[in-house]
């Protein structure tokens, strides 16, 4: 239960206006479904231009299934598909890649 700021009377949570004077209540913010992550977008994107080309970024980010296939894709072209682990370490450095594997955006 929530009270009007104006006049007092009680409010029930559920309503947006005071019942008694039509005075608008403040709602306390709803509790975001969203998490944030606990991973952290500069370390992120630190694995991702030092070592990215073996998909370490994308294990820490939780997107394994990316990372196991760069760490393929590195081995079986000697190392050139490592760019795109490069690639994607400065993308999540510049806010291009926000979140992590869940959809849970980097702190
Ligand atoms: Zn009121």
């Amino acid at each position: 239960m929530t009270y009007c700021k104006k006049c007092g009377g009680s409010v029930s949570p559920e309503e947006q206006y005071c019942r008694t004077c039509g005075n608008r209540v403040a709602q306390p913010k709803p509790y975001s479904d969203q998490k944030t992550s606990n991973r952290s977008k500069l370390v992120a994107g630190l694995l991702g231009v030092l070592i990215g080309s073996w998909g370490i970024h994308n294990f820490y980010l939780g997107n394994i299934g990316k990372g196991i296939l760069q760490i393929f894709l590195t081995s079986v072209t000697f190392g050139i598909a490592g760019i795109w682990g490069f690639i994607e370490g400065i993308l999540i450095l510049c806010d291009r890649i926000t979140v992590d594997g869940k959809g849970q955006p980097l702190v």
